[in-house]
C-alpha cells in the first residue's frame, strides 16, 4: 500500500501562522474531513495571539482540538465555552451559524488543530448546534494511547455527534511499533502534530499529510521517539463539495446567498457574544452576475 505524503500550506488565521494539511488542489477531502489546520506551538509570550473575531460557517462542523493553552468559544446559538487540551468543541453549522476564538492569556503556549467536516445532503440545511466534551474514550494500542474525538476507532467510539462513518483521534506515541485499527472501506489520513513517525517506511513529520487511501485493515506506526498524531478518515465523502471562505455548500449560488445574508447581517447569523471584531467576508473570485 502506498503513503502520499505532501506538505501543508503556510496560512495565517487570527494572527498566528498555520500549517494547512486540507484541502489542497488535488485533494479536498479525507472521508467527509475537508479541512485541517495545525497550529502552534509558540511559546507563553504569544499564548493569547489567536484572536478570531465573529465569522460565519454553514453546511459544516467545526473540530478544535488543542495540545496547549486554552480558547474561548462563544457563537451566535448563545453558547460560551472555555476549552482546555484533552476536551473536544464540535459546533454544527447547518444552515447558518456564526463564532469567535479567543485563545487565553498565561500556560505555557498555544499548540492545536483545528478541522471541518462536511456535512452530508440529509443534514446540512438543518439547525446549528454546539457540543463540548470534557472527557473523551481513549484505546490502548501497542504502544500508543488513542483519544477518539469523533466517531469509532476499533470499537471505540466518541459520544460526539457525527452525520456520516467518521473517525477522528489522537494518538500519543512510545517509541515502537503501535498497530491501529482502521476500517478498510475508508479512506485515512495522518497528520503529525509532535516527533515524526515511519509508515510503510516512510517518514513523517509536522507540516506533513500522509494520505493512506481506502483498503487498510490496520496501520503500523512506527516510533522512534515520543511522537504525536492525528488520524483522520471515514467513508468516502459521495457529495462533491463546494468550498469557498467559510462555507461549505454544493454551488457558487449557496456561496454568495451565505455571504450576503452576512454582510447584510441576515437573521441567518445571529450576534455573538465577545469584544473582537466582525470579520468581514472577501470578494468572491466569480464574476459578479449580471442584474439587467
Ligand atoms: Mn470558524
Amino acid at each position: 500500500m502506498s503513503v502520499e505524503i505532501t506538505a501543508s500550506r503556510e496560512a495565517e488565521v487570527g494572527g498566528l501562522p498555520v500549517r494547512r494539511a486540507l484541502p489542497r488542489h488535488d485533494r479536498r477531502t479525507v472521508g467527509p474531513w475537508c479541512f485541517i489546520d495545525h497550529f502552534g506551538p509558540v511559546g507563553e509570550e504569544l499564548a493569547d495571539s489567536m484572536q478570531v473575531g465573529p465569522h460565519p460557517h454553514i453546511g459544516l462542523q467545526t473540530v478544535t482540538w488543542l495540545l496547549e493553552g486554552e480558547v474561548l468559544h462563544t457563537d451566535s446559538i448563545g453558547s460560551e465555552q472555555l476549552i482546555r487540551p484533552g476536551q473536544l468543541n464540535l459546533m454544527t453549522a447547518g444552515w447558518g451559524v456564526a463564532h469567535a476564538e479567543a485563545a487565553q492569556p498565561g500556560g505555557t503556549g498555544s499548540h492545536g488543530i483545528q478541522l471541518w467536516v462536511a456535512q452530508p445532503a440529509s443534514t446540512r440545511n438543518g439547525a446549528p448546534a454546539f457540543e463540548h466534551h470534557a472527557a473523551l474514550p481513549t484505546l490502548e494500542l501497542d504502544a500508543a494511547v488513542a483519544t477518539v474525538l469523533v466517531g469509532d476507532l476499533g470499537g471505540t467510539r466518541s459520544p460526539a455527534r457525527h452525520d456520516t462513518p467518521i473517525v477522528g483521534a489522537d494518538l500519543v506515541l512510545r517509541p515502537g511499533t503501535s498497530v491501529v485499527p482502521l476500517d478498510p472501506a475508508w479512506e485515512h489520513a495522518l497528520l503529525v502534530s509532535e516527533g515524526f513517525v515511519d509508515l510503510d517506511g516512510e517518514t513523517v513529520k509536522p507540516g506533513q499529510l500522509a494520505y493512506l487511501g481506502v483498503g487498510r485493515a490496520e496501520l503500523p506506526i512506527q516510533a522512534s521517539d515520543n511522537a504525536r498524531v492525528l488520524l483522520v478518515g471515514g467513508e468516502p465523502f459521495g457529495e462533491a463539495i463546494t468550498m469557498w471562505w467559510n462555507f461549505v455548500g454544493r454551488s457558487r449560488e449557496e456561496m454568495v446567498a451565505a455571504r450576503a445574508d452576512w454582510e447584510g447581517h441576515g437573521e441567518r447569523f445571529a450576534d455573538v457574544r465577545t469584544t473582537l471584531s466582525r470579520i468581514p467576508a472577501p470578494a468572491t473570485p466569480w464574476p459578479e452576475p449580471t442584474i439587467l
